[in-house]
């Protein structure tokens, strides 16, 4: 593929950002300016309540902040912060450091009512690492009692966006809905839309992220049903897809984490975040933990079982073997037990490379489906517990036909820029820039949007 418009290679991937929370964007230093004045009224009492549940250690934020004005250093605030390699990829401890900046955001947001500060510093980190098109997501909190809360919320996002917006840095908007409420929250977005259409252009979008464990994505099925008839009956507001999955799945088997992200994809979602799953070595990711994914429910199980069932000519085409006789007999002795019960299979090398398979059968149905996995280096070895760079599911990917963009995810909770997870994977597979640049196209191709009937 020929390089665009005379720029340097990879310059497409390095200016557009496809995976990104706008509220992962802080780094330490914005949270030491914008805490200096106010940390002794900050209600501190979320984040220090779930670090010590992660750690096992109380911090002190007042103490924190002190020290880090006093010293002139980061240093305290980066400890109890950025997320580093040595936080073990636990997403309870991800989301406990990043509680540091959500007290804050809080405090700027209904304490001194100027929570646009905020955003604008996290889109002036964008701007001056040179980027050209982002796609913001943000998660709200959301509370069945008080649904305007929500679309007040995004709307105020929405247009922040939409003003910030210029032709050299290009923004829009996707809508995280809480995985325990899609369809609900998604009826509210369209009233979002419905109640101002002057944001629709930026509006291109809606997310599932955040904990993923024990949202299995048949649960989406009836919003993405939905979804589907509203944006044939009004093609010009059409929304798209993208989801997490396959990030951290230590609550199940391999074969099921794989199955996720492939039913993700044939539901409807356009982009998949992260995928570690299907580009992981099974031997590896067994092996993270005593253990890990023996045991899961028997509703996944019996889930898998369907699964197999249904795809087992394919499956056996990949080189999986598919026993149908004794899958059924399974399914009939499971299907008395409650569906929460666990049930555990140790692996052999045989299952493990029946895997290996079934992420080969998986890709390739992405690819077929033109599915993009999003892919964020940094993120997937902390929070994904991906164990080294060698092991990094990038690798998979690259030799797969998937379509594949590069995020940064939460540059400022990780301290990185899109650029360096661009150059983390070039330096990592030993491609050269034209190579790579070949490999990823332009994800420009993979925006939310375009596609929308004018
Ligand atoms: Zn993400």
């Amino acid at each position: 593929m020929p390089l665009s418009d005379g720029q340097p290679p990879l310059q497409a991937a390095k200016t557009c950002e496809l995976h990104v929370h706008l509220y992962g964007g802080l780094f330490a230093a914005d949270l030491l300016a914008l805490g200096r004045d106010y940390y002794e009224k900050i209600d501190w009492s979320l984040f220090v309540d779930s670090f010590e549940r992660a750690y096992s250690k109380r911090p002190d934020p007042v103490a924190l902040f002190r020290e880090a004005l006093h010293r002139q250093c980061l240093d305290p605030i980066e400890a109890h912060y950025v997320y580093g390699a040595e936080d073990g990829g636990d997403f309870a401890r991800f989301q406990a450091k990043f509680n540091m900046a959500i007290c804050i955001y809080r405090h700027w947001w209904k304490g001194l009512d100027k929570v646009e500060e905020i955003w604008r510093r996290v889109l002036a980190h964008h701007r001056r690492e040179g980027l050209r098109y982002v796609e913001y997501r943000v998660m709200a909190p959301y509370d069945h009692a008080h649904p305007e809360a929500f679309v007040q919320f995004h709307q105020l996002m929405a247009r922040f966006l939409q003003q910030a917006s210029d032709p050299g840095f290009e923004v829009r908007y996707l809508i995280s809905l809480p995985r325990w409420a899609p369809l609900e929250c998604y009826r509210l977005v369209q009233r979002l839309l419905d109640e101002n259409e002057d944001l629709i252009p930026t509006v291109v979008g809606l997310d599932f992220c955040h904990f993923e464990e024990g949202y299995p994505p048949a649960s989406t099925r009836a919003f993405f049903r939905r979804l589907r008839r509203d944006n044939e009956l009004r093609p010009e507001r059409a929304l798209d897809v993208a989801y997490h999955v396959g990030e951290v799945y230590f609550d199940k088997s391999l074969e099921s984490a794989v199955r996720w992200c492939h039913e993700a994809a044939e539901l409807g979602a356009r982009r998949l975040g992260h995928c570690t799953a299907l580009g992981l070595d099974p031997e590896v990711a067994a092996a993270r933990r005593s253990q890990a994914h023996e045991c899961e429910r028997v509703s996944e199980r019996l889930a898998q079982i369907a699964y197999d069932l249904h795809h087992e000519a394919a499956l056996q085409d990949c080189g999986v073997p598919v026993d149908a006789q004794a899958l059924m007999r399974e399914r009939g002795s499971l299907s008395a037990r409650p569906g929460d019960a666990l049930v555990c299979r140790a692996y052999d090398p045989q299952r493990l490379e029946a895997v290996r398979r079934r992420q080969d059968f998986a890709l390739g149905r992405l690819a077929a489906l033109g599915t993009v996995v999003e892919t964020c280096p940094t993120s997937n070895l902390r929070i994904g517990a991906v164990p080294d760079a060698k092991d990094h599911p990038v690798h998979r990917f690259l030799a797969s036909d998937v379509r594949l963009a590069i995020g940064a995810d939460d540059p400022g909770l990780f301290d990185c820029t899109l650029a360096d997870e661009v150059n983390w994977v070039q330096r990592h597979t030993g491609l050269t820039a034209d190579a790579l640049q070949a490999r990823l196209g332009d994800p420009r191709h993979y925006r939310f949007g375009p596609r929308r009937a004018r």
